[in-house]
C-alpha cells in the first residue's frame, strides 16, 4: 500500500534522530546523545564528525548552502547564506563544512538592534550552534539551503538576540523544578523541561489587492478603510466551511511545515473574515520557537505561491477580531511526568499543588512584565479592546481548582469536585463524560487541564520572549520554594504550610468570571491589579529592581542586558509608529485627497452642466453631497497638515522613552484624525473614484 502524505514527506528535511543514527559511527552518535542529554559542552571531535555528516546528508539533498539561523532582537529571523565551495587549487571544487562552522559564526553584528549594548565600530558578533534544535533543510527556487538553529551573542558574551535567553531560562527552570522533585523522593529526575503548543492566528487575502495598499505593504496593517457592510456579526466564519481556495492553501502549508518536522496538527476559520488558525502539537521550547518562526515563514511564502498574502499583523483590519497566538506552556521531567498534571483527585496531588501555587505566584509578583512579553505595537490594538483578554493579567483556574485553592485558603483540604456525565437528552448519543471544569475564553492566563494557556500574545511576535519570562519568574519562585523546603525538618507539614501560604497571599489574581466585562476592571482595580494600557507604559518593568534582581537570580539577562532590551522595546514602538504616520501622510497627499478632489469636481461639473442645460432642474443631491464631501475634505486636508507636523516634531525628540510616548501620546491620536473623515468619504464617494480596494473587497474576495 503507498503510504499516506504525512509518513511520506515528515521530516525529510530535517537532520534528526534517526539520520543521525545511521550517518553517524555508532560511538560518535553515542557520545553526542550523552552530551544532547547532559547539557554539557560539545567535544570538537565529536562536533566535527557531526559536521561532516550534516553536510553529507545535505548535498545528498541538493543543498549548495548553509546558513546559521538565529533571532535578532527584530523578532523575525536572520540568516547570511555561504556555499560549501572550500578553497582549491585544482580545476575540480572542493566541499567542505567542518565543526567549528557548524558551531561558530560570525555574523558582522553592527546592523542588528542592541540598544546600545554594542557600539557600531564594535562589529563582532557570534552565533552558536543549538544543537538541541535540529537542522533543518529549506526548499525553495532559491535553491536548497541547510540552516542550522543558533543563538547569537556580541563580542563580550551579551545576548543579541532571543534565543540566548530562552536557553538559559530553559536551564533556570529544570535546575529549580529538579530540586523540588529530589524532595518529593524523585531522585531520577535529571532535568525538567518546558513544553509549548502555539497556535498561530492569521488572515489570507489576495495578493493583487495587497499590492494595492500601501498601507498593508509598508506596515502590515490597513491604516484607511470604511467597515464593510457585513463583518464578523452572524458568526458564521469561526469553524465555517473552508472555501476551496484556502483549503488548497491549508494543504500545501501543512506539507511544507511536515517536510520541516513541524507537527501541524488543527486547522479551523477563525472569528473574522478571512482569518485562519493553525496549531501544531506542542514540543520544547525553542524547537517550538524555531518552529514558529518558520511557521510564519512558510505561511508567508505559501500564500504567495497560491496568489494570496498572509497578514500576520494582529489587527489588519478595524472592527473586526485581530489575530493572536495562544501560548500553550506546561514543566515536563525527563522521566515523562507533567508537573502540572492534577490527577484524578488533585487535592491530594501535594506536588502538582505546589507547582501551581509556583506559578500562581510567579504571575501576580510578575505581572507587568508578563503583559509586556506579549506585547508590540500592533497588539496595543487589541489587549484591552473587547476582543482580545483584557490587558489585566489574571488567571482562571476553573471550577475544580478554585474550589481546592479556597479550601487550602480555610486551612483543610479535603475533595475535588469530580467530572460527570453529560446528558445530551438524546439516547442514540454516546455517553460523554465531562471534563471538571469548563473553559473560559476571555482569561489572559488559564489552567486548560494539563499546562497553562497564555493568551495575550500578539500574533506576529516571536514566542521566545513570552516564553523565557514565565520560565525565569517561575523558576525564581520554585528557587525559594526548595530553599525554604530543604530547610524544612518536616517536609510534608512544610509544604503543606508554604502551599497554603502561597495560595493565600496571592489569590488575587485567580478570577473565574469574564474577562471582557467593565464589572471586572473595577473588581480588578479593587484588587489591586495593574492595568496598563500601552505597550509603551509597560516598558519600564523590564528594568524594574524585581525583574532586575530575578533576571540576574537566575541568570537568564543581565541589567545592562534587560536594559538593552527596553531600549529596543522604545526604538521599535516609534519606529513602528512613525512608518505609519509617514504612510498615511503618503497616502493621504497622495491617494485619497487627489482622488476626492476629483470626485467633488465631478459633482461641481454635473451641478454646472444640468444648471445651464435647464435652470429650474434640481440639483440638490449633487449639491448636497458637493457641500458634505468638501466640508469632509477640508477636516482631511487639515488633519493631514497635523499629522505631518506631529510627526516632524517626533522624530526631534530624544531617542527611547520620550519619544516612545510622544508617537502614542500625540501622533497616534493625529493618525485617528486623519483616518476619520477618509474612511466617513470612502461611504459617500463614488466606488469608481476610489483609490484603493476597501474591506469588502479584501476580506471577502480572497
Ligand atoms: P484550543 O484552540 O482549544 O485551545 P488547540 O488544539 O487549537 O486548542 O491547541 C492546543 C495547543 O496546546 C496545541 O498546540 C497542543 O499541542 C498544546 N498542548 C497540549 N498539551 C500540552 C502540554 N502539556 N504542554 C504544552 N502544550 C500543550
Ligand atoms: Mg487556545
Amino acid at each position: 500500500m503507498e503510504k499516506n502524505v504525512i509518513e511520506q514527506v515528515f521530516g525529510i528535511n530535517v537532520f534528526n534522530d534517526e539520520v543521525m543514527q545511521t550517518k553517524l559511527p555508532k560511538d560518535v552518535y553515542k557520545s553526542w546523545k550523552k552530551t544532547l542529554e547532559s547539557g554539557e559542552d560539545l567535544d570538537s571531535d565529536i562536533a566535527n564528525v557531526v559536521a561532516h555528516a550534516m553536510k553529507e546528508w545535505a548535498l545528498e539533498h541538493g543543498a549548495t548552502h548553509y546558513t546559521h539561523w538565529f533571532h535578532p532582537m527584530t523578532g523575525i529571523t536572520a540568516e547570511k547564506h555561504d556555499s560549501f565551495l572550500s578553497p582549491a587549487t585544482e580545476s575540480k571544487p572542493v566541499l567542505e563544512f567542518k565543526g567549528k562552522e557548524l558551531i561558530k559564526g560570525e555574523p558582522d553584528a553592527s546592523s542588528f538592534p542592541s540598544g546600545g549594548l554594542r557600539a557600531t565600530f564594535e562589529a563582532r558578533g557570534y552565533t552558536a550552534w543549538d544543537c538541541t534544535s535540529p537542522a533543518f533543510l529549506r526548499e525553495d527556487s532559491g535553491g536548497v539551503t541547510l540552516c542550522i538553529p543558533t543563538a547569537f551573542c556580541s563580542y563580550t558574551g551579551e545576548a543579541l538576540d532571543k534565543k540566548t535567553p530562552l536557553l538559559r531560562s530553559m536551564e533556570a527552570i529544570s535546575k529549580q523544578a529538579v530540586r523540588i522533585m529530589k524532595l518529593f523522593g524523585y531522585d531520577d529526575v535529571k532535568k525538567v523541561s518546558c513544553s509549548v503548543g502555539p497556535e498561530q492566528e492569521y488572515f489570507l487575502i489576495n495578493h493583487e489587492k495587497y499590492l494595492q495598499r500601501k498601507d498593508l505593504i509598508f506596515t502590515g496593517r490597513t491604516l484607511f478603510g470604511a467597515p464593510a457592510p457585513k463583518g464578523q456579526e452572524l458568526d458564521d466564519h469561526y469553524f465555517g466551511i473552508i472555501k476551496e481556495r484556502i483549503a488548497v492553501f491549508m494543504k500545501d502549508l501543512n506539507q511544507e511545515l511536515w517536510k520541516v518536522g513541524i507537527l501541524a496538527k488543527t486547522q479551523h476559520n477563525e472569528v473574522a473574515p478571512a482569518q485562519h488558525e493553525m496549531a501544531p502539537i506542542y514540543s520544547t521550547a525553542n524547537i517550538a520557537t524555531d518552529h514558529n518562526q518558520l511557521v510564519m515563514e512558510i505561511m508567508k511564502k505559501v500564500a504567495k505561491r497560491h496568489n494570496m498574502e498572509c497578514l500576520l499583523h494582529e489587527k489588519p483590519f478595524e472592527g473586526v477580531n485581530g489575530s493572536g497566538k495562544h501560548n500553550n506552556w506546561s514543566i515536563v521531567t525527563d522521566t515523562g511526568i507533567n508537573l502540572l498534571d492534577p490527577g484524578k483527585k488533585p487535592h491530594e496531588n501535594t506536588k502538582f499543588l505546589l507547582f501551581l501555587s509556583a506559578v500562581i505566584k510567579a504571575v501576580d509578583e510578575n505581572a507587568e512584565l508578563l503583559r509586556l512579553s506579549a506585547s508590540n505595537p500592533g497588539n496595543d490594538h487589541r489587549l484591552g479592546a473587547n476582543e482580545a483578554p483584557p490587558a489585566i493579567i489574571s488567571i482562571f483556574l476553573g471550577e475544580q481548582l478554585e474550589d481546592i485553592i479556597e479550601q487550602i485558603v480555610k486551612g483543610d483540604v479535603s475533595s475535588s469536585i469530580q467530572s460527570s456525565q453529560l446528558d445530551t437528552g438524546v439516547h442514540v448519543l454516546p455517553v460523554l463524560k465531562k471534563d471538571a471544569t469548563d473553559r473560559n475564553r476571555t482569561s489572559p492566563f488559564a489552567f486548560t487541564g494539563n499546562k497553562f494557556e497564555f493568551r495575550m500574545l500578539g500574533s506576529s511576535l516571536s514566542i521566545a520572549g513570552p516564553n523565557f519570562t514565565l520560565n525565569t519568574i517561575v523558576a525564581d519562585v520554585l528557587q525559594d520554594f526548595a530553599d525554604e523546603l530543604e530547610k524544612a525538618d518536616d517536609f510534608d507539614s512544610a509544604v503543606n504550610d508554604l502551599i497554603k501560604r502561597t495560595v493565600t497571599e496571592h489569590q488575587k489574581v485567580i478570577f473565574n468570571g469574564d474577562g471582557y466585562s467593565d464589572d471586572w476592571i473595577t473588581e480588578a482595580e479593587k484588587r489591586g491589579l495593574p492595568n496598563i494600557k500601552s505597550m509603551v507604559e509597560a516598558i519600564p518593568y523590564l528594568v524594574s529592581d524585581q525583574t532586575v534582581q530575578v533576571f540576574e537570580r537566575q541568570n537568564v539577562l543581565t541589567k545592562a542586558e534587560l536594559e538593552s532590551r527596553a531600549e529596543i522595546n522604545y526604538e521599535t514602538y516609534s519606529k513602528t509608529i512613525n512608518i505609519e504616520a509617514k504612510t498615511m501622510i503618503d497616502m493621504a497627499g497622495k491617494q485619497y485627497i487627489p482622488a476626492i478632489i476629483q470626485y467633488v469636481t465631478s459633482l461641481a461639473d454635473s451641478v454646472n452642466s444640468i444648471t445651464a442645460a435647464c435652470s429650474s432642474v434640481d440639483v440638490s443631491v449633487q449639491t448636497e453631497l458637493l457641500t458634505k464631501c468638501s466640508s469632509l475634505l477640508a477636516t482631511a486636508q487639515k488633519a493631514l497638515t497635523q499629522l505631518e507636523k506631529v510627526t516632524a516634531e517626533a522624530a526631534a525628540k530624544e531617542e527611547g522613552q520620550e519619544q516612545a510616548v510622544y508617537f502614542k501620546d500625540v501622533v497616534f491620536p493625529a493618525m485617528d484624525a486623519l483616518r476619520s473623515p477618509i474612511d466617513e468619504l470612502e461611504m459617500i464617494v463614488d466606488q469608481d473614484y476610489w483609490p484603493v480596494p476597501s474591506y469588502s473587497d479584501l476580506l471577502f474576495e480572497v
